[in-house]
């Protein structure tokens, strides 16, 4: 009997690769998209430059086991993620830091607001903007206001189709302010981008000859009967025909563009936080060093997902819709040898390492246990 995983994302990788290579048991993954990879998929294009085809996808974690396991399959190069943010007239970092206020106020305006802040926080300190909004001093008070207004209020407006504060803390504290002048968007130990890309570094873990790849296949289209377990990193609503209703997500659509000069920015993602209706402009040659005299942008457009229509890209972590995920998970309770897996079918805000560690634990906790 073989294993069946839907979706060859990477958490369905990960889970295929650990079931043929520990367990030495035949696995078929399907896939309803034309190429591997899920929303981590890349190509190399006619200029040479590696595209994201999803938007911007960096590696971080700080977990060794994770690191060690994705070194496995790739080297990644040292490459240290920083995001710049546009509104009005000015440019500064995100996170918003000690920096920051030299970027966007006066000399003597920064000094008394870097005083202030180093005297109330810790140096390092990442502080959610909900949280730091709660300030006594009026000049913190006001920064507060600022970077709120500048860098959150419509950029997560666009993002989401609603304000921060509906939203589950957890998004928030994704990008706080920091007490620091690092300008790094992550501080994880182990940061880089796989040195021949995602799709390459995807394959590599489906490459062994207990897997099979079959792609444009919809799991709908496949007999459900006679696989030992089933690996479901599809949205868990469409597993149950949405017998609850539909678990809604935000999608994203990408405008590519060449330009015929080296660079078009000076970073590899700016944020637009304010007045335009893209969210920010990815520049893909910086994440491998690309050497192309022409330069490839895509800007990002955040809408609702529309099943058929778009992909999904993130879950709406609030209330209603966790409490709507519960009902599912309820259900999922009741089979055998079904696990749900992955940003889709645990509905989850996951970054590329914790769908990682999501699918270790799951082999580790789950299959190996019920295995003796
Ligand atoms: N965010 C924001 N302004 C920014 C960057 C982020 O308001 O310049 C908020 C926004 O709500 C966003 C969330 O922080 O959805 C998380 O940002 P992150 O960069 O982690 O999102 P991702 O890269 O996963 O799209």
């Amino acid at each position: 009997m073989i294993n069946l995983v839907v979706g060859a994302g990477i958490s369905g990788a990960v889970i295929a690769n650990l079931i043929a290579t520990k367990l030495g048991e035949k696995v078929l993954i399907i896939d309803k998209r034309s190429h591997i990879g899920g929303n981590c998929f890349d190509y190399r294009d006619d200029n040479g430059i590696m595209i994201q085809k999803y938007g911007s996808h960096i590696f971080h974690t700080s977990d060794k086991k994770v690191w060690d396991y994705v070194n496995h399959f790739s080297k990644f190069n040292n490459y240290e993620h920083k995001v710049l943010a546009k509104f009005e007239d000015k440019i500064t970092t995100v996170p918003f830091n000690i920096n920051s206020l030299y970027d966007v106020f006066d000399n003597k305006k920064a000094k008394i607001l870097e005083k202030k802040l180093m005297d109330l926080f810790e140096p390092e300190t990442k502080i959610s903007i909900l949280e730091f909004q709660k300030q006594n001093d009026n000049d913190l008070k006001e920064l507060a206001e600022f970077i709120y207004d500048k860098i959150f209020l419509n950029y997560t407006q666009k993002q989401w189709g609603r304000s921060l504060c509906d939203l589950d803390s957890l998004v928030a504290s994704r990008v706080p302010v920091f007490i620091s002048k690092d300008n790094r968007y992550f501080q994880d130990k182990y940061q880089g981008i796989p040195e021949n890309g995602y799709s390459k570094l995807i394959e590599n873990m489906l490459e062994n000859e207990n897997i099979q790849i079959q792609l444009n296949t919809d799991f709908k289209s496949i007999k459900h009967c006679n696989y030992k377990r089933i690996f479901y990193s599809g949205s868990i609503d469409e597993f149950f025909i949405y017998k609850y209703g539909y678990l809604p997500y935000r999608s994203l659509s990408f405008e590519l563009k060449k330009y015929n000069k080296e660079f078009y920015q000076n970073n590899s993602v700016v944020n637009y936080t304010c007045e335009e209706d893209y969210t920010r402009i990815h520049e893909y040659k910086y994440y491998l060093n690309d050497k192309s005299p022409s330069t490839i942008i895509a800007k990002e457009y955040p809408c609702e997902f529309i099943d058929g229509q778009n992909e999904r890209f993130y879950p709406i972590p609030d209330e209603k819709n966790i409490y709507l995920y519960g009902k599912y998970i309820k259900e999922a309770e009741l089979i055998n040898n079904v696990y749900f897996l992955g940003r889709l079918g645990k509905y989850k805000y996951f970054n590329i390492d914790m769908a990682i560690l999501d699918a270790l634990n799951l082999f580790e906790s789950r299959i190996l246990k019920e295995k003796k």
